[in-house]
């Protein structure tokens, strides 16, 4: 499978960038997890609108969220203009009523995921794990049969971790604190907690996501791969890994 970061900052877009979006691609389906603020500008870069296949939500809080409305008005548009009256799925838990009644409309379907069941969407199955988070929110692990990938989503350290990526392929972790900073009453990892959870659970590679407005990305580098030391990388817009 293939992911292509499309939007890597938590709370808010720096310049001519996003916010948490995520393409997963296998074969000929293309999944979009989390639709970040500047997600759907960015994701164009990569992939025709309309060849989407669907949609994954971690939570509803704007840094997630923020885009699923033009996300529709594309759909509404195109649809017109294409003559086609496809549906674009976007599944999301129904823990938060009305975040989840805004993921229909016209041309596309909210629909509920069961967090307890596993999820196939196209090509993948999906399992997921309530995070430690102001907000109800689910990491995803994703796998085609082939390969593995976790997502956290936004998460403060909780030891069910651990288990939940072992020896996976790829963790896209939350990494929106530094190591001496206190990430877990804001409800997010540290770098220092990111690469203990990687080292522990045997994961394969790393990268580091989620990212603060402030200090120096490569410190966050540094502090996680003193805990964890196969392949760390800083998430960048566009950076693509295939296996
Ligand atoms: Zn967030
Ligand atoms: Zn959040």
């Amino acid at each position: 499978m293939k992911l292509t970061i499309i939007g890597r900052w938590g709370a808010y877009p720096a310049a001519n960038e996003a916010t948490s979006a995520y393409l997963l691609q296998k074969d000929d389906f293309t999944l979009l997890i989390d639709v970040g603020s500047g997600a759907l500008s960015s994701v164009q870069n990569y992939v025709d609108v309309m060849d989407i296949d669907a949609v994954i939500l971690s939570h509803y809080h704007h840094d997630h969220v923020a885009d699923i409305g033009v996300l529709q008005y594309a759909w509404l548009v195109q649809s017109i203009l294409r003559e086609q009256d496809e549906i674009l799925p976007i599944y999301g838990h129904a823990e938060d009523k009305e975040g989840f009644s805004n993921l229909t409309s016209e041309n596309t379907e909210g629909i509920a995921y069961d967090p307890k069941e596993t999820l196939e969407v196209g090509p993948f199955n999906i399992t997921f794990l309530k995070t430690v988070h102001p907000a109800p929110c689910y990491g995803m692990r994703i796998t085609d049969g082939e390969s593995s990938i976790v997502y956290t989503a936004d998460t403060s350290y909780q030891k069910e971790w651990t288990d939940f990526c072992k020896d996976v392929d790829l963790l896209i972790a939350d990494c929106n604190f530094y190591a001496n900073q206190d990430g877990a009453s804001a409800g997010h990892l540290t770098s220092k907690e990111v690469g203990t959870i990687a080292s522990e659970a045997n994961v394969k590679e790393l990268i580091l996501s989620h990212l603060p407005h402030y200090g120096d990305h490569q410190q966050l580098l540094k502090e996680a791969s003193e805990q964890f030391h196969n392949r760390i990388q800083i998430a960048e817009k566009g950076l693509v890994w295939i296996k």
